[in-house]
This record gives C-alpha cells, structure tokens and sequence, in this order.
C-alpha cells in the first residue's frame, strides 16, 4: 500500500473533500488502520501519500493515533498519474489468475476493461465470486494502492464471444489501433506506439483460429512476444511495458 486510498465516506467533513488544496480530516479503522500502523510505523507528525478515489492525491499528516484509529489531515493537491491510452479485451482468466491479473492491469494503468468470453475459457470461471463487481472493486483498489494511483478502472463483462466481436467491439475499437496478442504470428508486437490502442489478450488455452480470424475481420492485427508461451499474467506487463514505456 503505496498510497492510503481515501473514499469521500472516508472524511469527517465530506463536502471539504473535493475542494483542491483545502486540509481535511480523515479517520481509518480496519484494514487501513492495520497497514498504516504495522507496515509503515507511522505515528503522530509523520506524511503519508494519500489519494481520494477518482480525484486528486496529496498528503496525509497523522494528527491522532490510538487504539484502532487514526486520524489525518489531508492536503489532495497532485493530479494521478494520466491512464494508459488502452481498452483492454481480456479472456476471461481462471479466478486466482484473474485476481492477480486484475491487480497487476490496474497497477499498469489501464482504466479500461472487458472480460470476455472465449471457446478456451471454462464455462465454471463465470461463476466465480471473484467477479462480483465487489471483489473487482477490492482487486483494482489494491493495484491503485501499489502504483499510487486513484482513477477505479471500469471493468465490463462479457459472456459471448461472437455478439461482443461484432457489434460492440467495432465501437468500441473505432479510430484506436487494433492488436491481438497471439503467438503464432509473424509480426513482432510494436514498440513505444503514440496511438490510442484495443489490445485483446487470449484465455490460457490461446484463441482459436476461428476467433483471431474474427478479430482480425473486425480490424486486429496479430502480434507476438517473442517464441516463448507467456501466462496471461506474464503477456500483459510485457505488452504494456512494450508498447507504451515509461507511461
Ligand atoms: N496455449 C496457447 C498460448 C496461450 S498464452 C498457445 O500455445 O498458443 C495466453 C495468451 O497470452 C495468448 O492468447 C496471448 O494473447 C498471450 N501471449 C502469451 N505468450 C505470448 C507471445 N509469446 N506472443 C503473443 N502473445 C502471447
């Protein structure tokens, strides 16, 4: 927890919380109260970096520690960092793949998301309680925590392959640059692009020919890493780092 992610429920007097500047008073209890105090050993007059959720991040100075809470005067003054000119279309991982690659998404900057449907995906994944919009919630809340970041991704499912491809992907993907990460490609995924971009990335099991072939009707051009197989969770820092560094 790089940054305490404040919530506007979070501040004593919410209505001061959006004005840029002004100092404002929050009190933690739980899980953010636990961190602060047992990893970072703050105590009264020591800063944290702070941020309020889709707003602006700052400072957070400890004016009152005791038994299970701490208070801090906030100063938000610091514009996040700016999104990645991404939309991201991700089969949908198996749960624990999904978590960590949800975190590490979210830590990279994409903002946008759209879990879809693949033949390779298990129908048993949609089920998974880790894709209530809750335990999406908590997942994208830890990457923002890690990379000091406030904007929440907006995260979309998905559960049909074809209809998504075909007629909302078309406008979704409209004036950005089209990639299918695919391994089995000749042409190498490019490097440092200043364009907006939709990358779709595959279920463990690849996309089968028939859906590659779909996304390249709807405009995809296939590029891979390299001749090495990469979990899904692997591809996407390796995609992001190449295609835009340093963002
Ligand atoms: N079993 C599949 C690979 C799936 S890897 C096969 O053998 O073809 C899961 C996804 O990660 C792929 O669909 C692709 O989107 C991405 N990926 C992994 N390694 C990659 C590479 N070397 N080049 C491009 N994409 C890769």
């Amino acid at each position: 927890m790089n940054l305490i992610l404040l919530e506007p429920g979070d501040f004593l007097d919410s209505g001061l919380a959006g004005e840029p500047g002004s100092p404002v008073i929050t009190t933690l209890r739980g899980r953010r109260f636990q961190h602060i105090t047992e990893v970072h050993r703050a105590d009264v007059g020591d800063t944290l970096k702070v941020g309020l959720l889709d707003g602006q991040m700052g400072e957070g100075e400890v004016v009152e520690h005791r038994e299970g809470q701490i208070t801090l005067r906030v100063s938000l003054h610091r514009a996040p960092p700016p999104p990645l000119p991404l939309t991201l279309i991700l089969a949908l991982p198996r749960p624990k793949m999904l978590k960590r690659t949800i975190q590490h998404a979210t830590a990279l900057g994409v903002k946008q998301l759209y879990l879809i449907n693949a033949y390779r995906v298990e129908k048993s994944y949609w089920q998974s309680p880790w894709l209530s919009e809750e335990k999406l919630r908590e997942q994208c809340v830890l990457g923002l925590e890690q990379a000091v970041d406030t904007a929440m991704p907006k995260i979309e499912l998905r559960k049909r392959f074809k209809p998504f491809v075909e007629d909302e992907l078309p406008d979704i993907a409209a004036g950005s640059r089209k990639l299918v990460a695919h391994p089995v490609t000749d042409t190498p995924c490019p490097v440092d692009i200043p364009d907006q971009t939709t990358l779709a990335v595959g279920p463990e099991g690849g996309f089968i020919p028939y859906e590659v072939e779909k996304l390249q009707e709807a405009g995809f051009e296939s590029v891979h890493l390299g001749p090495r197989i990469l979990r899904v969770e692997t591809a996407l820092p390796v995609l992001l780092a190449r295609l835009f560094p340093g963002r």
